[in-house]
């Protein structure tokens, strides 16, 4: 098969297409032949060596839909010829954490394409319990484009526990995450802000339904309180120390800000007593549980949330697509079609 490899940490120039072996699902194990493959940020990470791949040649990639081509041993939840989604979040799924539905806490837990070789192939190995039934109304290319962001931005939502009527606040729109969170929130009946340094971003999230925007180099806190006439009940933040002192200040108390990322740096320095009297609860979270990925998928395939494609390129012409989600001239998904 033909499959784009890593073969050192150098950046995304390293990614070399060569023809490999074709892998073989062992017990409990399914092959699927993808027909299309969506990117992350995660696979520009992982050619960067943040993090470095457990072992080269690495094949990254986490998100993919396809048809199964081969089922391992021991296999009876589906047949080859199904038309699959593939969830990235793969676990033991025998561990305390696992039994109890929670597999981002499992010890042993994964990323396809970070840990477990991924989708930037013609073919890829995952558990059984990783496929589910790819949604009817969904293209090929939406199935591949929805996983791993919609899977995130659920997860968030519910552990901050927004609910309708909720103000949420979304730091940073524009990456695949938060504008899935815009639209999650506006399926579970919030009223959603957003911040960005580019205007147009702010007029895009405002054409899919938020209430507003402003900037993120500014006091946003502010100028949301004087907007929305009160503070957020949820803060989703994924910016770090360049936003994070104004995205605590633009709470309610007992507000909820759910963390995802840091992409202007590892540390911030909060107020303590501002954090206690407000009664501020700071929720990390990262990738989702099976019955996210689910309810995600629902979601998705009911036509309630849209898949934004930015591009759709094809398969050999991936370090186009790399470049493109580098720069981030992306609004949406960018593809990996077949
Ligand atoms: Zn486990």
């Amino acid at each position: 098969m033909r499959a784009w490899l890593l073969n050192d940490t150098s950046g995304p120039g390293s990614y070399r297409l060569e023809s490999i072996d074709t892998p073989e699902p062992g017990p409990g194990e399914v092959r699927v032949h993808l027909r299309a493959s969506a990117l992350n940020h995660l696979d520009l990470w992982v050619s960067r060596g943040m993090p470095a791949p457990h072992r080269f040649p690495h094949i990254a990639g986490g998100d993919g839909a396809g048809v199964i081509s081969a089922i391992g041993p021991g296999v009876s939840t589906v047949a080859i010829g199904d038309e699959v989604v593939l969830n990235p979040s793969v676990a033991c799924g025998n561990c305390h954490a696992c039994l109890s539905g929670e597999s981002p806490y499992c010890r042993s837990y994964g990323i396809l394409g970070e840990h477990l070789p991924g989708t930037l192939a013609d073919e890829v190995v995952a558990p059984a319990r990783n496929v589910i039934a790819k949604p009817a109304g969904l293209s090929w290319e939406e199935a591949a484009a929805y996983g791993l962001v919609t899977g995130t931005a659920y997860r968030m939502l519910r552990r901050a526990r927004l609910s309708a009527g909720d103000v949420l606040l979304i730091v940073g729109i524009g990456g695949g995450v938060a504008s899935m969170g815009l639209q999650l929130g506006l399926a579970m009946g919030a009223t959603v802000y957003v911040t960005s340094r580019d205007q147009a971003k702010i007029d895009q999230a405002i054409a899919l339904g938020a209430a507003g925007g402003f900037d993120s180099s500014g006091e946003f806190s502010k100028a949301l309180k004087k907007t929305a006439g009160r503070a957020a009940d949820v803060v989703l933040e994924s910016v770090g120390p360049a936003t994070f002192n104004q995205s605590m200040r633009s709470m309610e108390s007992g507000g909820r800000i759910a963390v995802c990322g840091a992409t202007s740096g590892p540390k911030v320095e909060i107020s303590m007593p501002y954090l206690f009297f407000k009664q501020i609860e700071i929720i990390g979270s990262t990738m989702f549980n099976h019955a996210e990925f689910l309810a995600a998928t629902e979601l998705v395939g009911s036509g309630r949330v849209q898949v934004m494609v930015d591009s759709v390129v094809p398969f050999e012409d991936l370090p186009v697509a790399l470049a493109r989600l580098d720069a981030g001239d992306q609004l949406g998904k960018v593809v990996i079609g077949r």
